[in-house]
């Protein structure tokens, strides 16, 4: 079974290189942050507070995802664009800090890819703990003011300043939670995605694997 893990903070290139990765490897490819995005929306949706951890662990439980490439379906609800937006954003990390949310969380993952064989996972914990024995364990990083460009530039109603000040709440609390936190694995390597493409990063990444990545001819 083929898994390539690849791990590190928001907007270090993550999303980017790890579905051009799969394209290039012919696997599928899954965005746990996605899935930890869909649980907040489905908290917030419900009315309920996620710091209520019991609430928040009940609906991570029992909410039904369907994470696509393009579309990502919650309790059958079209919430593709919302788990990208402001409210979703704030929540998240409170959510992903949940022992039982996450442990639910990985138990899906783990599953997604004994259906599928294998599969190129984006997330924060794959090389550490969803994927120990993954194939290769990368870890993304890039300049903080880098990354806040890139994500300033994806979201088009948040100003630079607010995208920035979102980013480093969300590393602090996902670097400092209890439970799995953002670390990179003794074995993972470190990719700084500083200045670099999305086809240098897939062309590195190819190589570390054995591979060409055939990037332009
Ligand atoms: O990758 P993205 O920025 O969309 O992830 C949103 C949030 O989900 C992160 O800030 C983090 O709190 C959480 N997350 C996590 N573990 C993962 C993936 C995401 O805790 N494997």
């Amino acid at each position: 079974m083929r898994v390539i893990a690849i791990d590190g903070p928001a907007g270090s290139g993550k999303s980017t290189v790890a579905r051009a990765l799969a394209g290039h490897l012919g696997l599928q490819y899954l965005d746990t942050g996605a899935m930890y995005r869909s649980v907040a929306f489905a908290v917030l949706r419900s009315g309920g507070d996620p710091d209520d951890g019991e609430a928040t662990a009940a609906v991570a439980r029992t909410v039904e995802l369907e994470i696509g490439l393009d579309r990502v379906i919650v309790d059958g609800v079209d919430a593709t664009v919302e788990i990208r937006g402001p409210q979703v954003s704030q929540a998240v990390s409170v959510v992903a800090a949940n022992p039982e949310v996450r442990a639910e969380l990985v138990s899906r993952q783990r599953e997604w890819v004994n259906l599928r064989g294998g599969g190129v996972l984006e997330g924060r914990d794959i090389g550490t703990v969803v994927f120990p024995d993954a194939e290769l364990k990368i870890y993304l990083t890039a300049d903080p003011a880098e990354r806040a460009r890139r994500r300033a530039k994806e979201v088009t109603d948040l100003d630079y300043e607010a995208v920035a000040a979102d980013l480093a709440r969300r590393d602090t609390i996902d670097s400092t939670r209890a439970a799995d936190p953002l670390t990179e694995a003794a074995d993972a390597v470190v990719v700084d995605t500083t200045g670099m493409t999305i086809d240098e990063v897939v062309a590195a990444i190819a190589t570390l694997l054995g591979e060409s990545s055939g990037g332009g001819s």
